[in-house]
């Protein structure tokens, strides 16, 4: 067993594990992300980086070279129900640098970050390895078990910091309590071909008790198609033709490439959805954030979003303790009394839309549902979509980086 230490270990490259490691690393700390695949090339989030991770990246004077990576840029969003097209919100008004959510793969952005963070000698990628247990000492997490390519590794850390998402071990392993909120829904992830002519935008389609949701990404569409939870064997057993009408029927104008694209099951991807929460975020020694600690649902697109506000606010908070030793938990417990307030804003938001929306008219429906007072309010009345713009693109208390370079 090889062993290593460092000042704060984090499991976990996804965004709130790579913006904690750089952002630590850029002030000094020595720390240390392990993520379990060999790269980052991963498709089991959304595209979407919003304007509040543009202000962060723009406060780390990272924005401009940033932007210099494919993307494309949505300013208004809006819904297909049935025929009618329903605009909801308008982003071009934002109080941040940048008024448009830039559509990005996410391994571009953890790319990006890793490069970053890799420029500083005190920052420490282990790639491939996983976190499988936590470290405990004098009843206090003292670090990470992990196996790597070079087979078992031990690393101790003044910090532990659970970032490995809505499946967490860590989180299992230290034994703070979940609270499920429930999902109704799961969603299948499977890619369409681009044609020339089509159109460069997140195309959101609800018919005929279907929901599907097309994400540009430059030569194909990643689309995704909202299922009942659970139903994923069902759909499977109906076989390909089945489920291809199914997808024809909502796909629009890509539906004349669903036969040619979708040739076998192994190229739809079942994403299970959560929405939970901890009660208790840290225990001495460690601390979870982002997906760890509050599973969020793809509706709104803000889960990203909110794992980057809270590894700014950890590192605000714990970076200037980090700088001098080892944390407290009541240092640890801050960051939980800063973010939980936004978590259970958004996570409301997310269980409203789901339960009162997605739930009856698509997932227990077959029939194109009667729009919602509130889209057809926004549609008629421009200045209101600033509100989800704001609401969104921004999330509530946004975070900015006070955290010095080194
Ligand atoms: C179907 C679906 C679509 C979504 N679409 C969007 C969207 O469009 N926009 C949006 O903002 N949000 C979206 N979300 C939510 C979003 O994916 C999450 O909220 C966000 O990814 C959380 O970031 P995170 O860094 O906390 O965790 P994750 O992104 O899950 O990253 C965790 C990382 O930890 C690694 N890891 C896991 N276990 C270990 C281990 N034991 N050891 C080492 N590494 C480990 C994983 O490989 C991963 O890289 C979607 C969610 C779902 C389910």
């Amino acid at each position: 067993m090889e062993n290593l230490s460092t000042t704060c270990v984090i499991a976990g490259g996804g965004p709130a594990g790579m913006m904690l490691g750089y952002l630590l690393a850029r002030a000094g700390v020595d720390v240390t992300v392990l993520e379990k695949h060999q790269d980052f090339l991963r498709d089991f989030r959304g595209d979407t980086v919003h304007p509040s991770t543009l202000q962060v990246m723009h406060e780390l004077g990272l924005l401009e070279e940033f932007l210099k990576l494919p993307h494309s840029r949505i300013t208004r969003v809006g819904i297909d129900i049935g025929d009618r097209h329903f605009q909801f919100g308008d982003l071009s008004h934002l109080p941040t640098v940048c008024k448009f959510i830039a559509m990005m793969p996410q391994w571009d952005f953890l790319d990006f970050l890793a490069g970053k963070a890799r420029q500083f000698p005190n920052f420490h990628l282990l790639m491939q390895t996983e976190a499988k247990d936590l470290l405990a000492q004098n009843d206090r997490i003292a670090g990470i078990v992990a196996t790597g390519p070079q087979g078992h590794l031990q690393i101790r850390a003044g910090l532990t910091v659970a970032a490995d998402g809505r499946g967490s071990i860590l989180r299992d392993k230290s034994g703070l309590k979940v609270n499920d909120l429930g999902a109704p829904f799961d969603v299948l992830w499977l890619r369409l071909p681009m044609q020339p002519g089509d159109p460069v935008d997140v195309i959101g389609r609800l018919q005929g008790g279907q929901m599907f949701v097309m994400l540009y990404r430059g030569d194909y569409w990643q689309c995704a198609l909202v299922i009942p939870k659970g139903a994923h064997d069902a759909i499977k057993a109906e076989g390909l033709s089945k489920f291809r009408a199914r997808l024809k029927a909502i796909a629009g104008f890509a539906a004349d490439r669903v036969d040619q694209a979708i040739t076998d099951f192994d190229q739809v991807k079942l994403l299970t959805v959560a929405v939970n929460r901890l009660e208790e975020w840290a225990r001495p020694g460690l601390l979870c954030i982002g997906d760890a600690a509050h599973a969020m649902s793809p509706v709104g697109g803000v889960g990203i979003n909110l794992a980057i506000q809270d590894a700014v606010a950890t590192a605000n908070i714990l970076g200037p303790v980090l700088q001098k030793g080892v944390p407290k938990f009541s240092d640890l417990k801050k960051v939980q009394a800063r973010r939980m307030f936004p978590t259970r804003i958004i996570q409301a938001f997310q269980l409203l839309v789901q339960n009162r929306f997605l739930e009856p008219a698509v997932l227990k429906s077959d029939r194109t549902p009667n729009p919602p007072w509130f889209l057809k309010l926004f549609d008629r009345y421009p200045l209101l979509r600033r509100i989800p713009a704001r609401f969104v693109g921004m999330g509530p208390r946004p975070e900015h980086v006070k955290l010095a370079k080194k």
